[in-house]
């Protein structure tokens, strides 16, 4: 392919820069502007001292990094240019291989071709893309996975099951005369079950991946004057929400993120929720609802001077999501503090909402780094319910199309249809599942993955 050339390091001032070309005879355009050893004649993996020269002028002096295909990152021969870090410098080395024959690249250009050369499926290189924009832990741990094969194997052995009944369904078609089925209907239906358990489990873990990517939400919530604001306070350590003596100062919802350990959270501080004629209030208490609906985990907060009773009527109000993880929080414990019965009521919390319970101050910031190891406890086990994380929404809209065929085949399969009509739901199932991996790739999804990577990737 055509020789591309791209700054492959931020653009500005820095100490170093690495300038990237990779196709055809890209070893000897470089050869052409470069003076040093010739590195025609030089081995793959090699690093060389040398000048960049625009004719007689010397450029700069680099080291150049040798790469020939298809042992380089995307299979072209590549060489990389480590030159000083001036964006004068850059621009006039990167004018130089254009004046030699190079093309300046296109966004994700180098990756695209990884592609096209089978050194990455398309999965794989949206990883890069992903690992490239990461902005903490999590996000990255969740690119890596992906990137190093993540769910494609998975997908592919699937597929090629499903691509032998294809065969098996077609070869029957040929033989339509003779009433003749060489595809096993009951070992069918078994694949296809198989295949739609997986397949859910990936659209399930759709949620918590994009989650993870977006901050895994966590919301306070409990009675006015709790002290949820001043816990929200306690664990941003700024005066983000304002803390009052007044019921129900916080009107709507405080919302910010706070990672732990690379791990992102959203807190959401809700209004304190109660029955209320104030339009404005109620309203906010609608918005505050559905976010509680949305987290992920609730922190309940309750006076710890209150009665047990009250704490567990209030808490039961509020119908928690089977799926969610509530941890109590009692809150004010630096209040009375030789109070023996304090701690009585934290069992008797615990035993009668069947949840962790734990004793804070949020405003003597007591117990905070419990609570923080219980919050990490708790969202590791939300990861660790799956195996793969489907982070990325094309691939999700692709499961979701390889289902719809899925149920049509498993229900054409159970009606006993015939093989040509069960065949059409089949194609279209490997059609989706080929599209994730890229398989199966047209032009549009190409320019819209590789449009996504900077110029130089
Ligand atoms: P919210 O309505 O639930 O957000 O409650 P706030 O955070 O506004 O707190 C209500 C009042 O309780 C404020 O006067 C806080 O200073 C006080 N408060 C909050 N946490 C504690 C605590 O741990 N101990 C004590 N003694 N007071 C607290």
């Amino acid at each position: 392919m055509h020789p591309i050339v791209a700054l492959a390091t931020p653009p500005g001032t820095s100490a170093i820069a690495v300038i990237r070309l990779s196709g055809e005879g890209v070893i000897d355009l470089v050869d052409s502007i470069f003076k040093g050893k010739r590195l025609a004649k030089q081995v793959s993996h090699s690093l060389h001292f040398g000048s960049v020269m625009a004719g007689d002028e010397v450029v700069d002096e680099v080291v150049v990094s040798l790469f020939r295909g298809p042992h380089s990152y995307n299979g072209e021969d590549t060489v990389e240019i480590s030159s000083h870090g001036s964006p004068f410098v850059v621009q006039k080395i990167m004018q130089t291989c254009i004046s030699a024959g190079a093309r300046l690249a296109e966004p994700g250009e180098f990756t695209r071709r990884a592609f096209l050369h089978g050194k990455l499926d398309l999965s794989q290189a949206e990883a890069v893309a992903d690992i490239i924009a990461s902005e903490n832990e999590s996000q990255h741990r969740l690119a890596i996975k992906q990137m190093r094969g993540g769910y494609s194997d998975i997908i592919e052995s699937l597929r090629q099951e499903l691509i032998d009944f294809a065969a098996l369904l077609e070869l029957e078609l040929d033989f339509s005369e003779e009433d003749v089925e060489f595809a096993d209907r009951k070992k069918f239906l078994d694949l296809i079950q198989q295949m739609l358990t997986a397949i859910e489990q990936m659209i399930c873990s759709f949620q918590l991946g994009n989650v993870i990517k977006q901050g895994i939400p966590i919301a306070i919530v409990g009675k006015p004057n709790v002290g949820k604001s001043t816990l929200l306070n306690a664990l941003l350590r700024e005066e983000k929400a304002i803390v009052s003596e007044l019921a129900g100062t916080t009107r709507d919802f405080i919302e910010d993120t706070l990672q732990i350990h690379g791990i992102q959270y959203r807190f959401i501080d809700t209004a304190g929720i109660r029955e209320t004629t104030d339009l404005l209030e109620s309203k906010g208490i609608e918005r505050s609802f559905e976010k509680i609906r949305q987290a992920e985990i609730i922190l309940y907060m309750a006076d710890i001077q209150a009665s047990v009773d009250t704490i567990i009527s209030d808490f039961q109000s509020f119908s928690f999501l089977p799926e969610q993880k509530v941890i109590i929080l009692l809150n004010k414990s630096d209040i009375g503090d030789s109070n023996a019965q304090q701690s009585d009521s934290k069992e008797v919390v615990a035993t009668l909402s069947g949840r962790r319970t734990l004793e804070i101050s949020a405003r003597e910031k007591r117990n905070m780094d419990t609570l923080i190891s219980v919050i990490e406890a708790v969202s590791s086990e939300q990861t660790k319910r799956f195996d793969f994380i489907v982070s990325n929404a094309r691939h999700l809209e692709a499961f979701q199309q390889a289902k719809a065929s899925l149920l049509l085949v498993q229900k054409g399969l159970q009606e006993k249809m015939s093989g040509d009509f069960i065949s059409i739901d089949v194609r279209t199932a490997l059609y989706a599942l080929g599209t994730i991996t890229g398989k199966i790739s047209s032009e549009d999804v190409l320019s819209s993955v590789f449009g996504r990577f900077c110029i130089g990737k």
